[in-house]
């Protein structure tokens, strides 16, 4: 079987190659073939020598993901159900802000972190995505609408730090700058809060953005809505999140979904702004997707302001995140994935 070289970081293709007896270079030229000039024909590649185009038509494929579905809600937000091999899909969420295009990249098949309000946990995890497979979701989307992505946020489904390799070797490909050079700043990893992956990511020569899924301000509301809570209580995720920033003085998004009479009174606020004090904080209130499986509800317009005033008062920086694709179940939290037999 040929190794699909979208799995390949740029080191890896020079070590690949000057292992068979070719340049270090020609790495870099088949990457800003790929990758910049969006050439996947290698017979294409016509600053390649004969032998070596052959060397890479025999080793190596250049397979994108295939699409089943393609949907675009009505404020442009697309989501695209792409196909593995296996038969299994996934599901990736094309955004567009102000200041480009962010992508929101699946980790895993299915989730097995069974948090109580999203629907990707809904089934098990099969398996972690391939290095390939999380490269071709960016690639496939850029190729399918001859558009550059410009940020990457890993907030699809599964838990990126429950395939921390593969997400790592991602963040490498795609950072590179002889291909597709998304900044360090542009990469956003969110996390359900696996600590010891917290200290492993802070230690990273590519600084990305850390999003941690806090959701609640202390441990006994949590654990409920968040079983992973029971494995990593707040206290070690919040030291965790100190050493983060010590390490790399990057501010921390803490993402809090506002759950109607659940977590969005006065006192959760307070609590909340306690809990994230001398962090450097950064807080992303989420309206809560509604996912038929669940019986929560989304917190009212004026019940969020109080929040959001509450916080900002106690010196908490804090931001709403836009509603975006609900209509098309693109939203976060509405995310799942599907297999050959529905
Ligand atoms: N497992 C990682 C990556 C998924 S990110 C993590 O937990 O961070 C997806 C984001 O959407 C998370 O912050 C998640 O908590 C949030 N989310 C899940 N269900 C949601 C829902 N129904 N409404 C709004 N946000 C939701």
């Amino acid at each position: 079987m040929k190794n699909n070289l979208f799995g390949y970081t740029l080191e890896k293709l020079q070590n690949e190659l000057v292992l068979s007896e070719f340049k270090k270079f020609n790495a870099t030229q088949i990457y800003e073939w790929i990758y910049q000039k969006r050439q996947l024909d290698f017979e294409l590649m016509t600053n390649l020598s004969n032998p070596l185009k052959n060397h890479l038509e025999e080793t190596f494929s250049l397979d994108l993901l295939p699409v089943i579905t393609k949907q675009t809600s009505f404020d442009g937000t697309t989501k695209f159900l792409f196909k593995l091999v296996d038969g299994y899909s996934i599901e990736t969420v094309l955004m567009t802000h102000d200041y480009g295009l962010s992508l929101c990249v699946t980790s895993q098949v299915g989730c097995s972190m069974g948090c109580t309000f999203c629907a990707s946990g809904l089934k098990k995890k099969t398996r972690d995505l391939e290095v390939s497979e999380l490269v071709s979701q960016v690639t496939s989307v850029e190729q399918l609408l001859g558009i550059k992505i410009t940020h990457v946020v890993v907030m699809g489904t599964g838990e990126p730090f429950d395939n921390y390799d593969n997400v790592m070797e991602f963040i490498r490909v795609i950072n590179e700058n002889h291909g597709l050079a998304i900044g360090q700043r542009h990469i956003t990893v969110s996390t359900c809060g696996i600590v010891p992956r917290i200290y492993q990511y802070a230690k990273e020569p590519i600084r990305s953005n850390l999003a941690i899924s806090l959701h609640a301000s202390n441990d006994d509301l949590r654990t409920r809505l968040m079983p992973i809570n029971k494995r990593y209580p707040l206290k070690e995720i919040i030291q965790a999140c100190k050493v983060y920033f010590e390490e790399t003085s990057r501010r921390i998004t803490f993402e809090y979904i506002l759950l109607k009479g659940e977590n969005d009174s006065i006192q959760h606020a307070d609590e909340l702004s306690d809990l994230l004090r001398g962090l450097n904080a950064y807080v992303n209130l989420i309206p809560y997707n509604v996912v038929q499986e669940f019986s929560h509800e989304k917190t009212d317009v004026s019940r969020a302001m109080a929040f959001y005033d509450r916080l900002t008062k106690r010196g908490i920086i804090a931001t709403m995140r836009k509603e975006q694709g609900t209509d098309i179940d693109a939203a976060c939290g509405q995310l799942r994935m599907k297999t050959d037999k529905e």
